[in-house]
C-alpha cells in the first residue's frame, strides 16, 4: 500500500522523537512491502520564527491531502510571550478543528516490565491498568468564546463552555462502539450537579446507552473519577468525557504508568484521517540531549496504522517491538532504574526498529 504521511515535527524534543517513529514505520514499509511518503511541515515555534505564523496556510493543505498526520510536539519557553494570537499551541486547534479530529483516543496501558515505575502502590496496580480515554477534541470551552473586558476598574476573563447535541452523540458513538472491542464498559465523566454542558451531556449519553444495551454504562462525576484513578484504576475500560475533563484527566492517568513519555494518542475524524501523536509536550528541559523516551511517538505510529490504514498486523508488529525492548531490559531516562540498560532515544528507536 502507498500512504501519505504529512509529518509535523514540531519543537523541543519533537524532531527526535519523530524520527525514531520513521526509523520503525520504515522498517514496517520494507517488511511488509508497504511505501510511505512523507512531507515534513512546520508547526509551531519553528514555523512562528520561519513566517510568523504557527502554521502557513499551505502546512495546513498538506495536512488536509495526507493519509494521516504524525505529529511530535509545539510550543517552548521561547513563544511563551508572543501574541497570542500566533501562540504555538494555535496551529494544533487548528489543525484539530479544521481536520474535524473530534474524537481523542489516548490508550492508557501500564506496561508489566514497568510496575514498579508507577507512583501507586503494587496492591493498586496489581491488578493492571488498561484503560481508554476518549476526549472529546473540538468543542467545549477550548473552542468556546473568550474575551477579557474591564469590569468596574478591574478585568474580568470570560471561557465559554459550549456543547450541541450532536458533537456529544458523535464522541459518545466512538466510546460505545470503542467498549465494544474491549472488555464492554463506559463510564462517561460530567459535572452535572453544577454545569448545564454537563446536564445535557448526560442526557445524549443515556439514550446512546439504551442504543448500546450490550455495553456496561455508569455516569461519573469528574471530582470523584480524578480520585478513583488514583485509587482503583483497573475499574475502568472506556472513559468518555468532554475537552477540558479528558486533557486534565488523561494527563492524570498517564503517569499511573511511570512516564507520561510513553504514552501515545490518536486523534480520529468522521473519515480515516487522522492525526497522531505522543500525549506529552516539547520537554524543552531535555530537547536536543538524545534522552528523550520516544514511545508514545512510536506507539502513536502503530495507532495510525491501526486506526488510518487498516494494517492490524503491522500495528501489532509494532507494539510487540516495543514489548521486547522493555522485556530485554533496555530503558530511556525516564523510565530507568538500577539493573537495567540506560539508551538515548536514538538507541531506543534503533533496537525497537531492529526488534520488527
Ligand atoms: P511536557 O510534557 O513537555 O513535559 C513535562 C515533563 O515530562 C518534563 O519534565 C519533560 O522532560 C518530561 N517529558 C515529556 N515528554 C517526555 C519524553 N518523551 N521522554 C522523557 N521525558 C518527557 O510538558 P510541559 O513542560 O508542561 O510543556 C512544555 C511545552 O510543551 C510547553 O510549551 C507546552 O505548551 C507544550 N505542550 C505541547 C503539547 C503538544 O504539542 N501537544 C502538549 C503539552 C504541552
Amino acid at each position: 500500500m502507498v500512504k501519505n504521511i504529512t509529518v509535523l515535527k514540531g519543537d523541543g524534543i519533537g524532531p527526535e522523537i519523530v524520527d525514531q517513529a520513521i526509523k520503525v514505520l520504515d522498517v514496517v514499509c520494507e517488511k511488509y512491502g508497504h511505501k510511505f511518503n512523507y512531507t515534513e511541515v512546520d508547526i509551531g515555534g519553528c514555523s512562528i520564527d520561519k513566517y510568523g505564523v504557527p502554521i502557513t496556510d499551505e502546512g495546513m493543505s498538506k495536512c488536509k491531502a495526507a493519509d494521516s498526520v504524525l505529529l511530535g510536539a509545539v510550543g517552548g519557553p521561547k513563544w511563551d510571550n508572543v501574541d497570542p494570537s500566533v501562540r504555538p499551541e494555535k496551529a494544533l486547534l487548528a489543525v484539530r478543528s479544521e481536520l474535524g479530529l473530534f474524537a481523542n483516543l489516548r490508550p492508557t496501558k501500564l506496561f508489566s516490565q514497568l510496575a514498579d515505575a508507577s507512583p501507586l502502590k503494587p496492591s493498586i496496580v496489581g491488578n493492571g491498568i488498561d484503560l481508554m480515554i476518549v476526549r472529546e477534541l473540538t468543542g467545549g470551552i477550548y473552542f468556546g468564546k473568550r474575551r477579557t473586558e474591564v469590569v468596574d476598574g478591574e478585568k474580568v476573563a470570560t471561557d465559554e463552555m459550549t456543547y450541541s447535541e450532536h458533537e456529544i452523540e458523535r464522541i459518545g458513538r466512538v466510546a460505545f462502539e470503542s467498549a465494544r472491542k474491549r472488555s464492554g464498559r463506559v463510564a462517561s465523566v460530567d459535572k452535572a450537579n453544577v454545569l448545564d454542558s454537563s446536564r445535557l451531556w448526560r442526557a445524549v449519553m443515556h439514550k446512546l446507552a439504551e442504543e448500546y444495551s450490550d455495553v456496561e454504562y455508569s455516569d461519573i462525576l469528574v471530582d470523584n473519577t480524578a480520585m478513583q484513578l488514583i485509587k482503583n484504576p483497573s475499574q475502568f475500560d472506556v472513559i468518555v468525557t468532554e475537552n477540558m475533563f479528558g486533557d486534565i484527566l488523561s494527563d492524570e492517568a498517564s503517569m499511573l504508568t511511570g512516564s507520561i513519555g510513553m504514552m501515545p494518542s490518536a486523534s480520529l475524524s468522521s473519515t480515516t484521517l487522522g492525526m497522531y501523536e505522543p500525549i506529552h509536550g516539547s520537554a524543552p528541559d531535555i530537547a536536543g540531549m538524545d534522552i528523550a523516551n520516544p514511545i508514545g511517538t512510536i506507539m502513536s505510529a502503530a495507532m495510525m496504522l491501526r486506526y488510518s490504514f487498516d494494517m492490524a498486523e503491522e500495528a501489532d508488529a509494532i507494539e510487540n517491538a516495543v514489548n521486547k525492548a522493555l522485556d530485554d531490559g533496555y530503558r530511556t531516562a525516564d523510565i530507568y532504574k538500577d539493573g537495567f540498560m540506560k539508551v538515548g532515544c536514538s538507541e531506543m528507536g534503533t533496537i525497537i526498529a531492529s526488534n520488527i
